[in-house]
C-alpha cells in the first residue's frame, strides 16, 4: 500500500471486486433476489462503504444482526433499500425501529406481539419477517409456537409479512444430509404458512441450487471474497488485503529464544523481523509457531508466540539488501488467501475478518 503518515498496517478493499462476487452470485439466481449480509461491520471490512457499494450494484435487500448496527447504517441507504434484524426485536426497540423504517426479523410470539402492539398503538401497518427453526436451535419459531402464530396471523392486519425465512448450518458441505432435512422442514412450514415468500440460502446456499434459492438469498461471506463452499475452489474473487509494516529486524545467533515464554529457540543464526500486527488486529494467537507472511512472494514462517501488537517471522530466506526500512509484508493477498491463514490458524474466514480491528489504515479501492 502508499504510505500514510503514522500507518503500520494496510487494509485494502477492493469494492469492485466486491461488485463483481455480488454480480456473479446475481447471475446464479433469479432477477432481484440477491440481497446482502453487512453484520458485524460487513464482516469488519467497513458496513457503509460495503452497502453503499452493493446498492449501486442494484442490491436493495440488507441484513444485519443488531438494531445497533441497523441504526448507524439507515442513513447511508436510500429509503428503497431495506434493513433487516436478524437477531430479533429487543423489548424498547419497537418504537425507534418503526419510526426509521427498520425491519425486524421475528423470532418467537414474544416478539410477534411485542410488533404487533406497536403497530395497533401507531395505527400503522408495519413491516416483518418471520424466522422458523428449521434445525439450528439458534433463532427463529420454534415449532411448538407455530399453531399460535398461525393463528395470531390471521387475526391481525397491523404486521405486514414481507417473507419468511431460515438459516441453513451446514450449507458448506454439498452433501450434507442436514440440508436435505432443512429443506424439507422448509417446505413444511410453506405448507402450513401457505402464500408467503422464503429466503433460505446464504452463500454456501446460492452454491446447493435452485431449490434452496427462495426469492431472496442472504448471501455474506462470498461477497467478501470468502469460499463458500468447503473443500472447492473458491469462484469468489478476493475483497481484502493486507499489508503491515516490518518495525525491527535484528539478526540473532543459535540458540536465541524469541517472543513470550521463550516458546521459539533459533536452530541456527536468524534474521528476524518484527512485524506490526498481534491478535488485537486479528491474528489469532493461535497462528503462534504456525502460518507466515510473505515478502515478495517468499514465505517467513512466524516464529514464537503471536503478541499484542506484533508476530515475530524468520526471514533467514531473505538477504540483507532485500528489506528496506519501512518494508511491509503481505499477510492476506495474492501469496496467502482468507482460507490460508484461517486454515493456519484453525478458525473460519469469518472469524478472521470480523477480528481485523480498527488499527490499520482503510483504503478502499
Ligand atoms: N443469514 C443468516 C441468518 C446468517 O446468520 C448469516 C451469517 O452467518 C448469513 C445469512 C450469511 O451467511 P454466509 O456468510 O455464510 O453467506
Amino acid at each position: 500500500g502508499s504510505a500514510v503518515q503514522g500507518a503500520t498496517g494496510y487494509l485494502t478493499i477492493d469494492l469492485s471486486a466486491l461488485g463483481r462476487n455480488y454480480e456473479r452470485l446475481s447471475s446464479m439466481l433469479a432477477p432481484g433476489r440477491a440481497g446482502a449480509v453487512v453484520k458485524a461491520d460487513g464482516y469488519g471490512i467497513g458496513a457503509e462503504c460495503i452497502a453503499t457499494a452493493l446498492y449501486d450494484k442494484g442490491c436493495r435487500h440488507f441484513f444485519v444482526a443488531q438494531f445497533v448496527e441497523a441504526v448507524r447504517l439507515r442513513p447511508t441507504l436510500a429509503r428503497d433499500a431495506q434493513i433487516f434484524m436478524l437477531n430479533g426485536l429487543q423489548p424498547g426497540n419497537e418504537g425507534p425501529c418503526a419510526g426509521s423504517g427498520i425491519i425486524p426479523v421475528l423470532n418467537s410470539l414474544q416478539q410477534w406481539e411485542q410488533w404487533s402492539a406497536a403497530a395497533r398503538h401507531l395505527k400503522r401497518t408495519l413491516p416483518a419477517v418471520l424466522q422458523f427453526d428449521t434445525g439450528m436451535s439458534r433463532l427463529g419459531f420454534p415449532l411448538e409456537e407455530r399453531q399460535a402464530l398461525a393463528e395470531a396471523l390471521g387475526d391481525d392486519s397491523h404486521v405486514e409479512i414481507l417473507f419468511i425465512m431460515s438459516h441453513l448450518a451446514s450449507a458448506d458441505e454439498l452433501d450434507s444430509e442436514q440440508n436435505c432435512e432443512q429443506l424439507a422442514e422448509m417446505s413444511r412450514i410453506a405448507d402450513e404458512f401457505a402464500g408467503f415468500d422464503i429466503s433460505f440460502a446464504n452463500s454456501s446456499g446460492v452454491f446447493l441450487g435452485e431449490t434452496y434459492h427462495g426469492v431472496l438469498a442472504r448471501p455474506g461471506i462470498a461477497l467478501y471474497g470468502g469460499a463458500p463452499t468447503a473443500g472447492e475452489p473458491n469462484p469468489m474473487e478476493p475483497v481484502v488485503s493486507l499489508d503491515v509494516a516490518v518495525v525491527q529486524t535484528r539478526i540473532v545467533p543459535a540458540g536465541t529464544k524469541v517472543g513470550y515464554g521463550g516458546a521459539h529457540v533459533t536452530q541456527r543464526e536468524a534474521r528476524l523481523l518484527t512485524i506490526a500486527a498481534g491478535y488485537a488486529d486479528g491474528l489469532p494467537r493461535s497462528l503462534s509457531g504456525r502460518g507466515a507472511v510473505y515478502y515478495k512472494g517468499t514465505r517467513l514462517p512466524i516464529v514464537g508466540r503471536v503478541s499484542m501488537d506484533s508476530i515475530t517471522v524468520d526471514a533467514s530466506a531473505l538477504s540483507e539488501g532485500d528489506l528496506t526500512l519501512g518494508s511491509q509484508v503481505e499477510v492476506l493477498g495474492p501469496h496467502q488467501t482468507l482460507e490460508d491463514l484461517a486454515r493456519d490458524a484453525g478458525t473460519i474466514p469469518y472469524e478472521i475478518l470480523t477480528g481485523l480491528g480498527d488499527r490499520y489504515h482503510r483504503q478502499y479501492r
